[in-house]
């Protein structure tokens, strides 16, 4: 499994799946949202892989781009922006547009919202047929909801940069990196050719509010701190990965110029050894930084993926095996990689383990339809092919495949016992119409 990978949840959207980055934006977002009074509800993360700038809300989830990772130097400007977006959360705005997103389909929506790149564009050039060019991905009902999502009010912007410096007062931090954020925005140059970043439109930015903003930020005793040196390093290796993934920003190498041989810059270039070079030659980069990093749980996934594309399944699943157990957040992502090196190593007596290892990881994260990819090959080496079905049919069934799903839903169940657990959900995905969202 590539480390940063598309859901196939849905068609448009294109989300990002990874332990380290999610662990990293969940420690950024996490006392935020217990400031905001938000800690409870279970709020989600959810990274979109999209190189421009946008995060946004619906209500139950925080929607970053990989973009705004990207062009953010410091956790702290990442922490501003999801400050910002709670503040609209626990301000229950755009409550009209909330309920349109339960109405029509979410996906539909975000998928538009991506596609405003170019709007925003034509907006720039000062052109309103081309301005009108965007909409074109827009149909029906998520149109008027993108209508309301444009007409944020003023207001609204106000009090959520007002919520947002009380969130960063009271876990200590610095209200500069929203500012610095926030005035890009607010600079018309910032907006060159036809790179104009979603974010922008829906977030007008006026003077007056950058300005205020600023006389709020710099009151603080906090304005002037900057982010813990482990935390900066972080930050700096998840933008190296992404850069690697994504071959946004040049690469690693370019964006860590100033420090091509630190840990950030030498950790792209492994991955991108990995992605384009030679496993062999991946290998020793990351065991040179596995040596200075031994608890690094990412370094030992990194290992294990690169020892997958070796073919060296039973090495890759010791690494795996490591990375679980130095994994704080206890990631599912990275329990299915053990449970997938498992099943490739093809032996019978390993099946069990694999099968036990993506049962936990789907336990954890049920809609992420990969696992049950894996699971099914597992139960396939097994000789079940009642189980192996029903996990090929939850596979299709959260891909949003639902004819397939329901193809093999209805073959396993011939093979299974009438009124069992697996015959139950089989008659679910029989029943369903289409996945939630
Ligand atoms: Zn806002």
């Amino acid at each position: 499994m590539p480390t940063l990978q598309a859901s196939a949840q849905s068609r448009s959207v294109p989300i990002v799946r990874d332990a380290e980055i999610e662990a990293l934006v969940s420690d950024y977002a996490t006392p935020i949202l217990k400031a905001a009074g938000l800690g409870s509800r279970g709020i989600r993360i959810v990274l979109v892989n999209n190189n421009s700038f946008n995060a946004f809300v619906d209500g139950r989830r925080i929607f970053i781009n990989t973009g705004t990772l990207m062009q953010a130097e410091t956790p702290n400007e990442v922490i501003g922006v999801i400050a910002h977006e709670s503040g609209h959360l626990a301000g229950a705005h755009q409550q009209r547009l909330r309920e349109q997103l339960r109405r029509a389909q979410t996906m539909a929506v975000i998928g538009m919202l991506l596609g405003m790149g170019a709007t925003a564009a034509g907006a720039a050039a000062g052109n309103s047929s081309v301005a009108g060019a965007g909409g074109g991905l827009a149909l029906g009902g998520t149109e008027m909801a993108m209508r309301n999502l444009l007409s944020y009010q003023r207001g609204e912007e106000m009090t959520a940069d007002r919520s947002a410096i009380t969130y960063l007062e009271r876990t200590g931090q610095s209200a500069k990196g929203m500012l610095t954020t926030f005035e890009r925005f607010a600079n018309a140059l910032s907006l060159t050719g036809t790179r104009a970043d979603p974010y922008r439109i829906s977030h007008p930015m006026p003077r007056e509010r950058i300005a205020n903003l600023e006389t709020l930020a710099r009151q603080s005793r906090y304005f002037d701190k900057k982010d813990p040196e482990a935390l900066q390093l972080r930050h700096d290796m998840m933008r190296a990965k992404i850069a690697a993934y994504t071959g946004a920003g040049g690469g690693a190498m370019r964006l860590f110029r100033n420090n091509p041989r630190g840990i950030a810059a030498r950790y792209g270039d492994a991955i991108s050894t990995y992605l384009n070079g030679s496993p062999k030659a991946a290998l020793a980069k990351i065991d040179a930084l596995i040596k200075e990093q031994p608890k690094n749980p990412y370094f030992q996934e990194m290992r294990g993926e690169i020892l997958l594309k070796a073919n060296d399944s039973a090495d890759a699943a010791k690494a795996f095996e490591r990375a679980v157990a130095l994994d704080p957040k206890k990631s599912s992502l990275i329990r299915m990689s053990y449970g997938r090196a498992l099943m490739l190593t093809g032996s019978k007596g390993s099946m069990p383990a694999a099968i036990r290892e993506l049962k936990a990881g789907i336990a954890r994260d049920p809609e992420f339809p990969a696992g049950y990819g894996y699971l099914a090959q597992a139960y396939g080496q097994m000789g079940d092919i009642a189980e192996a079905e029903l996990a090929t049919a939850d596979m299709h069934y959260y891909s949003g495949n639902i004819q397939e799903a329901r193809i093999f839903a209805t073959r396993a169940q011939q093979k299974l016992k009438r009124g069992s657990p697996e015959w139950i959900r089989a008659q679910d995905i029989i029943n369903s119409k289409k996945p939630r969202s």
